[in-house]
C-alpha cells in the first residue's frame, strides 16, 4: 500500500483529549497499512491567539517575527501529536517545515511554496516512523527565513507533500463532514457534494470557502493529487475533489450550481474624481502591485462628461488595506485625484457552477433572489462559472441563504454537522 498524507486542522486538534483521538486515528491508517504522513494545524484558536498577543504588544510587528510568532502554533501541534502517537505504541518523529523541506519564496506571511525536498521524511517513512509535519510554514531559498503560508497555509502543506512524495491521497480532515453547497455555519440546511471539480473548487476557494485553501487546490489540480475532504469526528465518507475526467461520467454530478461562496474579509477602496486620462489605472495599479496588495474586484465609473473625472473601486484583502490607502495617499499629487474612501463592512457573496457555461438567466435569477431578500448590490464580478456580488457586510447570511435557496440547492432533510472549531 502507497502514502498517504492526512492533515487535521486546527478545529480537530483543540484540547489535550482530541490530539489523543486523532493520534488514534493516526494510527488506524497505519495499522491498515499505509505509511503515513501528517500535517499538522494550530490548535483551536491558537493562530488567532498569538496575533491578538503580537496586536497588543506592537502596532506595526514586523512580518519576519510575526513568522517566527504564527510557525510556533504548529509547532505545538507537530509535538504533542507526536508524543500521544507514542503512547499507542506507534513510533513517530515530528518535522518543522523546514526540516520537512518545504522551501518557499521570501514572502513573509503570504509565501508560496516554490519546492518540496522531502529527504528527512522519505528516511523516516523507511525507518517504519509515522511522519507528523508542522503546516502553513516553511523555509525561504534564497534568504533562509522562516516563513508562513497564508490563513489557511496547512491545507496547502499537505497536498504539497503529497505531490513530492506521490501519496495516493491527501486527506483533509476537518470539523464538518466535507464540502458543502454554502458554509453549514450560516446556512443549515446546506448539501454535502459527494464530489466537485478542481475548476468548482478553485472559484469556491477564491471566493472565500475556506473549507480549502486556494493554493491547495491550484497545487493539487496541478499535479493531479484527488483530495477527500472529510470529518476528524464522524468516519463518514466526504468530498472528493477531483479532476471530473478521471471519474466515471455516472459518477460525477451534473448540478448547474455547485454552491454559494462568502467572504468577509475584503474592503473596499474608492478613488474619487481621478482625472479620466490614458494611464491613470495603471499608475493606480502599479502602485499597488509595488507594495505586494492583490487586488480582487475593480470598478471604474464612467466620467461626467462636465468634469472629465472617473472613480475607480476596487476590493482587496481587509488585511492590506492600511498599506493600500498609504501607497495611495502618496499618489495624490502626481495624479490629482480628488480624495480616497476606505470601507471595511462590505462582504462577497458568489455563485459557482460550471453549469453556468451552458444555462442562461443563471445571472437574472441571482440577482432577483437578491433584490427579493432586500440585498443591495454594490459591485458585480464574474467569471465563466462565477457570479461575485459585494453587499454590505451584515446583509452577508441574508444574500447567501436566498441564494442557496433560490436555486434549489438547500437539503430537505438537514445534513449539516459542524462538530467542532469556534468558526473563527
Ligand atoms: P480547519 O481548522 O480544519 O482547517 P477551517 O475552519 O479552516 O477548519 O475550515 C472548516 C470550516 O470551513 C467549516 O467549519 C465551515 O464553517 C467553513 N466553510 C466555509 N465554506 C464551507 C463549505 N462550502 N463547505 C464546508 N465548510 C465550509
Ligand atoms: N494555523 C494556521 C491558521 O490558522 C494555518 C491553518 O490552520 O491552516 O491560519
Ligand atoms: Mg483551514
Amino acid at each position: 500500500m502507497g502514502i498517504v498524507v492526512q492533515k487535521y486542522g486546527g478545529s480537530s486538534l483543540s484540547d489535550a483529549a482530541s490530539v489523543k483521538r486523532v493520534a488514534r486515528r493516526i494510527v488506524q491508517a497505519k495499522k491498515a497499512g499505509h505509511d503515513v504522513v501528517v500535517v499538522v494545524s494550530a490548535m483551536g484558536d491558537t493562530t488567532d491567539d498569538l496575533i491578538d498577543l503580537a496586536e497588543q504588544v506592537s502596532p506595526r510587528p514586523p512580518a519576519r517575527e510575526m513568522d517566527m510568532l504564527l510557525t510556533a502554533g504548529e509547532r505545538i501541534s507537530m509535538a504533542v501529536v507526536s508524543m500521544a502517537i507514542n503512547d499507542l505504541g506507534f513510533s513517530a518523529r515530528s518535522f518543522t517545515g523546514s526540516q520537512a523541506g518545504v522551501i518557499t519564496d521570501a514572502v513573509h506571511g503570504k509565501a508560496k511554496i516554490i519546492d518540496v525536498t522531502p529527504g528527512r521524511i522519505v528516511s523516516a517513512i523507511d525507518e517504519g516512523h509515522i511522519v507528523i509535519v508542522a503546516g502553513f510554514q516553511g523555509v525561504s531559498g534564497d534568504t533562509k527565513e522562516i516563513t508562513t503560508l497564508g490563513r489557511g497555509g496547512s491545507d496547502t502543506t499537505a497536498v504539497a507533500l503529497a505531490a513530492a512524495l506521490r501519496a495516493d491521497v491527501c486527506e483533509i480532515y476537518t470539523d464538518v463532514d466535507g464540502v458543502f453547497s454554502a458554509d453549514p455555519r450560516i446556512v443549515p440546511a446546506a448539501r454535502k457534494l459527494d464530489r466537485v471539480s478542481y475548476e468548482e473548487m478553485l472559484e469556491m476557494a477564491a471566493s472565500g470557502a475556506k473549507i480549502l485553501h486556494l493554493r491547495c487546490v491550484e497545487y493539487a489540480r496541478r499535479y493531479d493529487i484527488p483530495i477527500h475532504v472529510r470529518s476528524s469526528f464522524s468516519t463518514l465518507e466526504g468530498t472528493w475533489v477531483i479532476d471530473p475526467a478521471d471519474t466515471k461520467e455516472e459518477d460525477m454530478e451534473h448540478a448547474i450550481i455547485a454552491g454559494v461562496a462568502h467572504d468577509r474579509s475584503e474592503a473596499k477602496i474608492t478613488v474619487v474624481g481621478v482625472p479620466d486620462k490614458v494611464g491613470e489605472a495603471a499608475r493606480i495599479f502599479e502602485t499597488l502591485a509595488g507594495v505586494e496588495v492583490n487586488i480582487d474586484m475593480v470598478v471604474q465609473n464612467i466620467s461626467a462628461a462636465a468634469t472629465g473625472l472617473t472613480d475607480i473601486s476596487f476590493t482587496l484583502p481587509r488585511a492590506d488595506g492600511q498599506t493600500a490607502m498609504g501607497a495611495l495617499a502618496r499618489l495624490q499629487e502626481e495624479i490629482g485625484y480628488e480624495k480616497l474612501l476606505f470601507d471595511d463592512q462590505v462582504g462577497k457573496v458568489s455563485l459557482i457552477g460550471a453549469g453556468m457555461r451552458s444555462h442562461p438567466g443563471i445571472t437574472a435569477k441571482f440577482f432577483s433572489a437578491l433584490a427579493s431578500a432586500g440585498v443591495n448590490i454594490g459591485m458585480i464580478s464574474t467569471s465563466e462559472i462565477r457570479i461575485s456580488v459585494i453587499v454590505d457586510e451584515n446583509q452577508v447570511e441574508a444574500a447567501v441563504q436566498a441564494a442557496h435557496t433560490a436555486f434549489d440547492l438547500d437539503a430537505t432533510e438537514v445534513e449539516a454537522v459542524v462538530y467542532g472549531g469556534t468558526g473563527r
